[in-house]
């Protein structure tokens, strides 16, 4: 699936990486999105929903700055009972049902941690959707990746949001958290042999694993803003002691590998820009982030 075409025809002219960048640069964003109307009426508040909302134009424009030699189709559509989401042939596809599935786990209401129920949503929402980007980013731009290829995946799109202002990449970080704790949840029942092999056989990480790693490049890309992280438990001081290293690989390669992609000027404009709506805020005590065995 793999493709170096574009890069390979580009190479014929054996232009300089320099005027191979401006070259990119001056091609214009090539997301195209598409909501697919639901097969299952269940669907289709959420079809509605995301459609009024806006969701795929503002993913479009919050991706405008990447140059892709190619079109990336972005879809929102129904999987067959399939809550899930994925890349492949230059297309990524979110399920309805993933998004079901996001609504279905959200709190009544604001979390003792702060977490607006909607952000429980919209932070798995984006960060799967970047999650899908960044597969696209690795085979389009045919980037060497080293490590797991899942593991690669959720490490750049927590860090393409991490560049947001601090109230959205927090808000964003805490309700992907949020959804992967509730999900390990979900999984709490005993495992016969053959669940046992297919999660631990699995090619991403297991929910409560990609949890503490999203709290960690958080911790990581800024120690104060998510200091409380450390203070109040949610991430163990053993893994938080090597999360400034672990951010620091992911930037030095994002910066090798992905930076010369991006229209610079454009993405300081789109990342200095607010992107979520305002929510109230909250101040309860209690428990905070669910545990894996608590989440509600
Ligand atoms: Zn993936």
């Amino acid at each position: 699936m793999k493709t170096a075409l574009a890069l390979a025809v580009v190479g014929m002219f054996l232009v300089t990486a320099t005027a191979m960048t401006a070259f990119a640069a001056s091609k214009a964003s090539q997301i195209s999105i598409r909501y697919v109307p639901p097969k299952n009426p269940a669907h289709q508040p959420i079809y509605k929903d995301l459609k009024e909302r806006r969701a795929l134009e503002k993913l479009q424009e919050f991706l405008s700055p990447f140059r892709l030699p190619r079109t990336v189709q972005f879809s929102l559509a129904g999987c067959d009972g399939e809550d899930d989401a994925s890349y492949g042939d230059e297309a990524i596809t979110i399920c309805y049902e993933y998004v079901d599935k996001l609504w279905k786990n959200m709190p009544a209401k604001t979390t003792p941690a702060g977490i607006a129920p909607m952000d429980t949503v919209i932070g798995p929402f984006v960060d799967t959707s970047l999650h899908e980007f960044a597969h696209a980013l690795f085979d389009m731009l045919n980037l060497p990746v080293l490590g797991r290829e899942e593991d690669a995946a959720d490490q750049v799109a927590a860090y393409i949001y991490l560049q947001l202002g601090k109230a959205e990449a927090r808000r964003l970080i805490m309700g992907t958290a949020y959804a992967y704790l509730t999900d390990a949840k979900s999984d709490d029942a005993p495992l016969t042999p053959k669940e046992f092999a297919e999660d631990f056989a699995e090619a991403h990480g297991m929910p409560q694993q990609r949890a503490y790693n999203v709290l960690c490049i958080a911790y990581g890309a800024d120690t104060k803003l998510f200091g409380d992280f450390v203070t109040k438990g949610y991430l163990p001081e053993e893994r938080a002691d090597v999360c400034e290293e672990e951010y620091e690989q992911v930037q030095d390669a994002y910066e090798e590998l992905v930076t010369p992609h991006i229209d610079s000027a454009l993405a300081k404009r789109i990342f200095n820009r607010t992107w979520l709506r305002k929510t109230p805020t909250l101040k309860q005590r209690g428990r905070g982030l669910p545990r894996p065995k608590d989440a509600p």
